[in-house]
């Protein structure tokens, strides 16, 4: 069976973003028959929360909870928490070893995320590296493939160099992961820009219908459309990229005729991206409700999917400390 392995930092509640852009795919995935491994990347998260980390156990049964609301099945894919598995810190300090200062300076997100997180003193050696603990994660289940969108490619590119240099100096081990291109649709915030809590502009998965719709009503639109009767450009507007990830291209089409033609409102179209929307969350919310009322099983599941990614990654730890010559008895 071909394997899979991704994670989520957890820094907060998950939204619709976070939704439509991962973890949607991730239970395709699980659907589509892969062994699946998804972890909580909480030692990820310190290399932002470092300063005050007191949220971050929180959100992993937050995060864990929404999973399985959004339909991973704990029984089909292994979902587990990264600080429970030691083996992924001592495969990290090897691979910092042969891993060159400058392939981590070019990484194109240490400066976005740097400048993005001004507030944060980002210029730790945690944060430098945690490419370097990504390569880790991955290559110690010895994932096939990575589920990444376009914009992520140099990340795994990263990983796949690290594993090749390994193999060169120590002997095949690692095999290469290969990236899953999955679909990352534009997902827009309620003011515009990309949905991030840091913008307060979110969409959460535990979000009430009523909340929803109290987000999406004063959705920013076309600035052209002042009043109904003036015609609009559906590409320029927020909401139509909303509904380009989640209404049917024939309803997408009369949409985009009744913008150009005015001969829709705002409101309108907003509530059948509604429609669409709680078509998509209704479920999540239904399933959300059950697990929340017994979160001993949310800390059961992690507990357990923990035991066994331990179990297949110190087999990899095995095979790794033997090619680096390191004395084991
Ligand atoms: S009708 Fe829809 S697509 Fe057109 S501007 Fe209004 S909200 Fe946007």
């Amino acid at each position: 069976m071909e394997r899979i392995l991704s994670g989520m930092r957890p820094t907060g509640q998950l939204h619709l973003g976070n939704y439509l852009g991962a973890l949607k795919s991730w239970v395709d995935l699980q659907e589509e028959g892969y062994h699946c491994f998804y972890f909580i990347a909480d030692w990820h998260a310190l290399t932002t929360e470092y300063a005050d980390p007191s949220q971050v156990a929180e959100y992993s049964m937050e995060i864990a909870l929404d999973w399985m609301a959004a339909g991973l099945d704990p029984e089909r894919s292994v979902l587990f928490l990264q600080s429970k598995v030691l083996e992924h810190a001592e495969l990290h300090i090897l691979l910092s070893m042969i891993t060159p200062v400058s392939w981590l300076e070019r990484n194109p997100t240490y400066k976005e995320i740097r400048q993005e997180l001004k507030d944060k003193d980002l210029a730790t050696y945690g944060f430098l590296g945690y490419p370097v603990l990504q390569a880790a994660d991955i290559l110690i289940y010895k994932a096939h493939y990575v589920p990444v969108g376009v914009d992520q490619l140099p990340h795994l590119e990263l990983t796949r160099e690290i594993a090749r240099r390994f193999n060169h100096l120590y002997g095949p081990v690692f095999p290469e992961p290969k990236p899953k291109l999955t679909e990352s649709p534009k997902v827009p915030g309620v003011d515009g820009r990309k949905m991030s809590k840091s913008y307060n502009n979110a969409i959460y998965l535990s979000d009430s219908p009523e909340e929803v719709w109290e987000k999406i009503r004063p959705m920013v639109t076309d600035t052209r459309r002042m009043r109904k009767t003036d015609p609009g450009e559906p590409e320029d507007c927020p909401v139509f990229d909303l509904h380009k990830a989640l209404t049917p291209q024939d309803e997408r089409e009369e949409i985009i005729q009744g913008c150009r033609r005015a001969s829709i409102g705002c409101i309108e179209c907003k509530r059948i991206l509604y429609r669409h929307l709680m078509e998509q969350l209704d479920p999540i919310h239904e399933r959300r409700g059950k697990f929340k009322a017994h979160p001993e099983r949310i800390m059961e599941v992690i507990i357990e999917g923990s035991k066994r990614a331990k179990a297949e990654a110190s087999v990899t730890m095995e095979e790794v400390r033997r090619a680096v010559k390191l004395w084991h008895p």
